[in-house]
């Protein structure tokens, strides 16, 4: 199944193993975070979780 990352736009071909894969198919318009964009989605939350604490 083709899907379209919501961040970057970059087409992504996803088979029924992803773990997105059933939510997408229901629904097209679920977003959907390439490899690259989740990776920097899970960075910024554990970033704004732990807020570095001023000197
Ligand atoms: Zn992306």
């Amino acid at each position: 199944m083709q899907v379209k990352c919501s961040l970057c736009g970059k087409a992504d071909e996803i088979s029924k193993i992803h773990k997105d894969y059933a939510k997408l198919a229901k629904n097209k318009d679920a977003p959907y975070f390439c490899e690259q964009c989740s990776h920097r989605v899970k960075y910024q939350a554990r970033e704004t979780q732990n807020p570095p604490k001023p000197m």
